[in-house]
């Protein structure tokens, strides 16, 4: 099991996209994560993506993608880069997602437990938009994706079942519509809420995860050829198993709070 935190915030990813994406960050988001940041100028030479696809699964801790590498080949194969993190307190999905599209502290976007409001403070997809850019979120309808950054110039394709997210997230890449996608899978995180972080119920659709963003990525190479494009594997926060075999997360420990991210660039071919 980690004994340390990991060193960087989860609240300098968001500066890092729109760094990616030539724009400029969220109001409050803290500086560019200087791993993405150098990784992007590495393999564009000073050009800028103009797609970028953030894949998030929920509750994917850094030990859990350590311990089971086999279950997370397809992504690793994938990617280039390992960005640690350190997520926010309280390490539950509305917090820390806050956190990773608005660049900022809890305590400034304003959720700071268990509840989904929408947050009413600068975000990556207000700064996408800002710079005449599209945005789009593919979420299932109860989870804090699907909800907290409703009410803006972006689109929403909101569905009942991951089935459905995941075709409508196929589909909307194929007919390359959107500057920013961000799609969410909560499948991990609900089997190991109820079977334990390490119960084959619950590993078995983080396998789901890595191979469900394979199948994305194939489909960013087929049909965003002209695009420069960052692909990203990015969780939430971590968990840790509790009495009776199930699974939580939420507290200042670094099963919940270490992760890391995953991600590529694809320069354009054509
Ligand atoms: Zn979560």
């Amino acid at each position: 099991m980690p004994e340390k935190l990991n060193e960087t915030s989860l609240d300098t990813v968001a500066a890092a996209i729109c760094y990616a994406m030539g724009i400029d960050p969220p109001e409050f988001a803290a500086g560019t994560n200087p791993v993405l940041r150098s990784y992007v100028d590495e393999k564009l030479h000073g050009e800028k993506c103009s797609r970028v696809l953030m894949y998030n699964p929920d509750a994917v801790a850094e030990w859990i993608c350590r311990k089971y590498p086999a279950l997370l080949r397809e992504a690793a194969e994938r990617t280039d880069i390992e960005v640690p993190l350190r997520s926010v307190m309280p390490s539950v999905t509305p917090v820390c997602f806050g956190t990773m599209y608005t660049g900022a502290q809890p305590a400034v976007h304003g959720i700071m437990k268990y509840e989904k409001p929408v947050i009413r403070i600068d975000t990556v997809f207000d700064a996408v938009t800002r710079a005449g850019k599209k945005a789009a979120i593919v979420a299932d309808s109860e989870c804090s994706m699907g909800r907290i950054f409703l009410e803006r110039e972006m689109d929403y394709y909101i569905y009942d079942t991951l089935e459905e997210v995941n075709a409508k997230a196929m589909e909307l890449i194929t007919e390359d519509r959107y500057d920013l996608l961000v799609v969410y899978n909560g499948n991990y995180d609900h089997w190991m809420h109820k079977y334990s972080p390490e119960g084959i119920e619950a590993l078995s659709e983080l396998r789901c995860n890595s191979e469900m963003f394979a199948a994305l990525s194939v489909l960013v190479e087929r049909h965003w050829k002209k695009h420069n494009t960052l692909l990203g594997f990015a969780m939430d926060h971590g968990c840790h198993e509790i009495d009776g075999k199930c699974g939580s997360h939420g507290l200042d420990m670094p099963e919940d709070l270490n992760i890391v991210h995953l991600y590529k660039i694809l320069p354009r071919t054509v």
